[in-house]
């Protein structure tokens, strides 16, 4: 019934799930250390997406999704900060969860947190260790890739190729050039755990073996992430799974791969380094959050999003059309297997399809609109979150922010000083960025 495209085995296939009773389903979770940009905001709401339309259609549903926290990035965070990674985890955990629902996205069924199965990734390793598929070099533990001859099988990366061309950089401990880190020492007071090779933490790539198998068993139906995690992380776990088991075919760890696309600011790939981050908080000033899941499901989830003010501007409108029309019916939000929309989502989740019918229809409604409407939102309107900012007070600001682009185009300093003074008063902060001005509250 379903049909969704296999990242593993590169086409379209009908879903046949392990045992149609209980669907399994993880997917990669965030690191929690930072507010989410909207690029993080697609992969969740492509996760939920399918999470939802397999709950539509099976009885019981399973979907995991594991929290990091425990990494670098959270490290450095904690550092700057002044304060613990479990503070920074906790923090940045229950922002990301707020984040969620400001989007509508359902929280996932089980969602695991890294450092809860340390010594379960310590367990893994030793079995790794004595397989002869990791070594141990000075406190760090190495995943051997060249012991599992499908490495590389998702990305379709050739192994070969890559020794030849990156052998240089290769750093001395390591044997090959794709081996990746299970266990690392910690020094200099970083957070660690006592184990067999010294104080130290898990390398990133583990933990999404090792939690999605203790929650899941293996093998289980779909694993799921972005574009992004195709490589090395999934080849990784892929190989880590595999390799533990024994065994040399990728569908013994997870049947499907599923894989969402890029978001794109201005066709350019969203990036910190490239200071065009846009962050979800700033975005709900402006719109509902409904308006939001609408404009980044409006392309489907295997194309990159180009993002812009258009993009959110036509969900603006359309979300408007829609609500005008369901505002006096008695719906509840559910999954119709036999509605226009829902063949639209069975058919490898195509959004911007079911998003085109749901417009043709309340343009000439017919018998079964209600039904429709209803599977219309089961999908694309689950949040309750509402703009921050009504359209008249957008309209001030922004006009208020031209009248200073022209001040200090003709040399109006004072005036341009006087305007941004007025703004700072109506606690909208303003930001000249490549001779743009940006503006949140
Ligand atoms: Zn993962």
């Amino acid at each position: 019934m379903l049909k969704i495209y296999n990242s593993l085995t590169k086409q379209k296939e009908s879903f046949e799930p392990l045992d149609q009773n209980h669907i399994k389903y993880y997917s990669c979770g965030p690191t929690v250390y930072n507010r989410i940009h909207i690029g993080n905001a697609r992969a969740f709401i492509c996760a939920d997406l399918l999470a939802k339309v397999l709950k539509g259609i099976y009885p019981k549903v399973t979907y995991v999704s594991n929290i990091t926290d425990i990494d670098d990035k959270i490290i450095e965070a904690a550092k700057e900060e002044k304060v613990s990674i479990k503070d920074i985890s906790n923090k940045y955990f229950n922002i990301y969860l707020e984040d969620l629902e400001s989007l509508g996205i359902n929280k996932p069924d089980l969602q695991p947190f890294a450092t809860d199965y340390i010594n379960e990734m310590i367990d893994y390793i030793e079995k790794l260790i004595d397989s002869n598929n990791a070594y141990i070099h000075e406190g760090n533990v190495l995943f051997d890739t060249t012991k599992f001859k499908n490495y590389g099988c998702l990305s379709g990366r050739n192994l070969d190729e890559q020794k030849a061309g990156e052998r240089v950089n290769l750093e001395t401990y390591k044997r090959n050039v794709n081996d990746f880190t299970l266990w690392k020492p910690s020094n200099n007071g970083e957070p660690g755990w006592e184990s067999p090779w010294g104080f130290g933490r898990p390398g990133w790539h583990l933990e999404c073996s090792v939690m999605s198998e203790l929650t899941l068993n293996i093998p289980f139906d779909i694993h799921g992430g972005g574009n992004d995690l195709k490589f090395p992380h999934h080849d990784n776990e892929i190989a880590q799974t595999c390799a533990y088991h024994g065994s040399s075919e990728p569908q013994d760890f997870a049947r499907y791969w599923f894989h969402n696309g890029f978001l794109n600011l201005d066709n350019e790939k969203m990036s910190k380094s490239l200071g065009n981050v846009v962050y979800l908080e700033d975005l709900l000033d402006v719109y509902d959050g409904n308006q939001i899941r609408l404009a980044l499901l409006s392309t489907h989830y295997r194309q990159p999003i180009p993002w812009n003010k258009t993009l959110l501007e036509q969900a603006k409108t359309v979300s408007k059309k829609i609500n005008k029309f369901t505002k006096d019916l008695n719906l509840t939000p559910k999954f119709n297997v036999d509605t226009l929309i829902a063949q639209d989502l069975l058919d490898d989740l195509n959004t911007p399809k079911a998003i085109a019918t749901i417009q043709k229809l309340i343009q000439s409604p017919s018998n079964n609109i209600e039904s429709e409407l209803e599977t219309f939102q089961y999908i694309f309107e689950g949040s309750k979150h509402k703009v921050r900012l009504d359209d008249n007070k957008i309209s001030e600001i922004e006009k208020l922010i031209k009248e200073r682009d022209i001040a200090r185009k003709n040399g109006n300093y004072d005036q341009a000083d006087e305007i941004r003074d007025k703004l700072t008063k109506m606690n909208v902060i303003i930001e000249d960025i490549n001779g743009k001005t940006v503006w949140k509250i």
